[in-house]
């Protein structure tokens, strides 16, 4: 019989990162995240920062980070932006020319898919791209109903039905994603976590391999089993929503629970 062998955090060469409740809250940064970026940069990792939130470009959420103290390159951040634009690429056969995409979204989505090739268009286009915005319009939403009718295929960027804000929560991709889908009965493809399609990207992007590659996360519905899924070594911390109580409700298992990134910067 043939045992895997198991897989050690001294195996690891590349890491991907969740961001809210690992490296941030909201806008400040975790105790020992920047130490642990830092690691990475003078030991030549190979590193993503995940995230969900399909709003900012990697330059404008490397801007934030740095706010909230945290320096990582822009070419360190991989949104669900920078995931779905890849997947369309891939989707889309080059004999065919530049795609077309109907956008619902800000910059962060806009750009990854021009910069992937596509033409945005409300005129037949392929796609109909939804991602986070602040300022969803009837008008849009409407616009997008009617393309998906008429033939345009449904993809969405992250199924996050609500996201944080100093004030209460805010309506997200998922809730918008659902009203749509209600009105033309048909449901998108969506690219973010928990899809591992999100590590897998994250990967192809830094030519990692699934045998030496981990996922820090904070939950276990989201970040765990998808890692577990995309057959990465996966590591919970309890910095986020996730608490200790709560792991053995699980089906699954993490590969290793630690309370904070801090304890992961000696591993490195
Ligand atoms: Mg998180």
């Amino acid at each position: 019989m043939h045992l895997q062998k198991t897989r050690t955090p001294a195996d690891i060469e590349c890491w991907l990162t969740d961001m809210d409740g690992v490296l941030v809250h909201e806008s400040t940064a975790i105790p020992g995240a920047a130490e642990l970026i830092q690691r990475w940069v003078d030991t030549s990792k190979r590193f993503l920062v995940l995230t969900n939130n399909s709003i900012y470009t990697p330059r404008d959420m490397a801007a934030r980070l740095h706010q909230a103290g945290l320096e990582v390159p822009e070419e360190n951040i991989w949104t669900s932006a920078l995931a779905t634009a890849q997947f369309l690429r891939n989707q889309t056969p080059a004999s065919e020319g530049h795609g077309r995409a109907y956008v619902i979204g800000e910059a962060g989505l806009t750009t990854a898919l021009h910069e992937a090739g596509f033409i945005l268009t409300d005129r037949d286009p392929q796609y109909v791209v939804l991602g986070e915005t602040r300022t969803y319009s009837f008008e849009a939403i409407t616009k997008a109903i009617r393309l998906i009718l008429a033939g345009s295929r449904f993809i969405a960027t992250n199924p996050d039905a609500t996201g944080p804000s100093t004030e209460g929560v805010l309506p997200a991709t998922g809730a918008i994603a659902a009203l749509i889908s209600k009105a033309t009965n048909r449901q998108p493809y969506i690219v973010g976590k928990p899809n591992p399609m999100m590590f897998r990207s994250a990967m192809n992007q830094i030519d990692a391999h699934s045998e030496t590659t981990a996922m820090i996360g904070d939950r276990m519905d989201t970040d765990i089993v998808a890692g577990m899924e995309a057959g990465l070594h996966t590591v919970l911390v309890y910095t986020g929503i996730t608490q200790p109580d709560d792991v053995a409700r699980f089906p699954f298992r993490p590969n290793q629970t630690v309370d904070s990134v801090a304890d992961l910067i000696q591993l490195v």
